[in-house]
This record gives C-alpha cells, sequence and structure tokens, in this order.
C-alpha cells in the first residue's frame, strides 16, 4: 500500500480517507447503485443494524471527496474493506487503492486512463505486457479490467507467458479494474461539464502476486514462519 500511495503521490495525487461505516448513499446510491439493482449482488456487503454498512469498497470516499471539493480532482483512497467472503483468494476484511481523476469536460479520455494504468503495472511488475478487457463496473461506462502477462511463467528468452497453475494456463493475471467515470456519478455529486476516469485494485492481491504468496489468508494469520521472509 505504501508503495502505491507513494507512485501516485509522486504523480501529485492526493491521499483522501473516508469512514469505514458508510450510509447507503456514499457506498451504493451515488455510486450508480440504485436499491434493487441486481448490481448490488457482485457485493457480499455487511449491513449493520441502523441500514449503514460496513463499506464494501473504497469508492465511497471519491464521491465524499467530490461532494466537498471542485474539480479538477486527483485522488487516490487507499484503505480497508469488507466483504462477507472467505476462501483461499478473499478475506472478510482486505484493502484497496482507489484512484479519481476529474477534469473539464474533454481534458481526459481513455486513452489518458490507458497511459497512466499501463505505466503504473510496469512500475510494479516489470517488463510485462498489459491488456484491457470490456467489463462492467455501475460507476464506470465504458469499463474495463486489466491484466498482465503471468509473472510466474514468464520465459525470459521470448518474453511469452505459456500458462501455469497460477494464472489457469491463460498466461494472463487480472490486476485491476477501471473506467470512464459515468454520468450518473457527476450528477449524483453535483458536478456539470466534467469528464474523468477512475481505477481500483486489491493490495492483498498485488502483495501475493509480488512476494509470491499462494494463499491470501497467510498475510492475516500473523505465522511468524510466513513473517520471518519479509524483513
Ligand atoms: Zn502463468
Amino acid at each position: 500500500m505504501a508503495q502505491i500511495t507513494s507512485y501516485f503521490q509522486n504523480l501529485n495525487f492526493s491521499v483522501e480517507e473516508g469512514p469505514l461505516v458508510e450510509d447507503d448513499f456514499h457506498n451504493f446510491e451515488a455510486l450508480n447503485l440504485p436499491k434493487y439493482h441486481p448490481a448490488r449482488d457482485m457485493q457480499d456487503t455487511f449491513y449493520c443494524n441502523d441500514g449503514a454498512v460496513l463499506r464494501t469498497h473504497t469508492s465511497p470516499v471519491q464521491i465524499r471527496t467530490m461532494m466537498s471539493q471542485k474539480p479538477p480532482i486527483r485522488m487516490i483512497a487507499p484503505g480497508t474493506v469488507f466483504r462477507k467472503d472467505f476462501d483461499i483468494t478473499h478475506t472478510p476484511m482486505f484493502h484497496q487503492i482507489e484512484g479519481l481523476v476529474v477534469e473539464k469536460e474533454g481534458v481526459v479520455s481513455f486513452a489518458n486512463l490507458k497511459f497512466v494504468m499501463e505505466e503504473f503495472l510496469t512500475h510494479m511488475f516489470g517488463d510485462v505486457e498489459v491488456r484491457f478487457r470490456p467489463s462492467f463496473f455501475p460507476f464506470t461506462e465504458p469499463s474495463a479490467e486489466v491484466d498482465i502477462s503471468c509473472i510466474f511463467c514468464k520465459d525470459e528468452s521470448t518474453g511469452k507467458s505459456s500458462g501455469c497453475r497460477v494464472c489457469s494456463h491463460t498466461g494472463w493475471l487480472e490486476v485491476l479494474g477501471c473506467g470512464i467515470v459515468d454520468e450518473n456519478v457527476f450528477k449524483a455529486v453535483g458536478y456539470e461539464k466534467v469528464s474523468g476516469y477512475a481505477f481500483g485494485l486489491g493490495i492483498e492481491r498485488f502483495a501475493m502476486l509480488i512476494h509470491k504468496i499462494g494463499d491470501l489468508r497467510s498475510l492475516f494469520e500473523s505465522d511468524i514462519r510466513l513473517l520471518g521472509q519479509f524483513r
């Protein structure tokens, strides 16, 4: 998280924070996820008694930042998020970093987003190929999921990834989601005549790939044999 934060700070992104217990408006509604929208099922939410939720993503920080500041905005939001999920790649508490850039209409485009993501991923993972796949997120349109060529089965002589267990024999690893901010999100915060892009990624996912950790849960178990390997 520190590495990624300082990378974006060097690009003049501010670092923003928000509450862990959120209301429905900031966690869902303002992010183009109205009540009963099927996309709410993408996130297994912890609900509190009074209708508040444990935030399921760091995206509400984008909403809070936009509602308290005027554009242009260039921010990242690192932090803890919560979902009802527990297996080798999911824990109920994990960490995300999201980024948001908002400029006057027409100033930023998908091309800018693509460039920033490619530079960032090459900085984190070294000499990898980056590919964008069309995807769906409620708060961006168009949206993309971004893959890097697999760093585990890369042939150093050809630079090609031939496929292995980690990449499900595809040669690609999914690392982040991004897109052009949906008009409805700007409407919800009262912004007009702006355009922007957003991206988000899981910190544990990056840590697992960079440090070659096979089970996400081991990041939270405080096993001294594992911790001793990271000085
Ligand atoms: Zn592989």
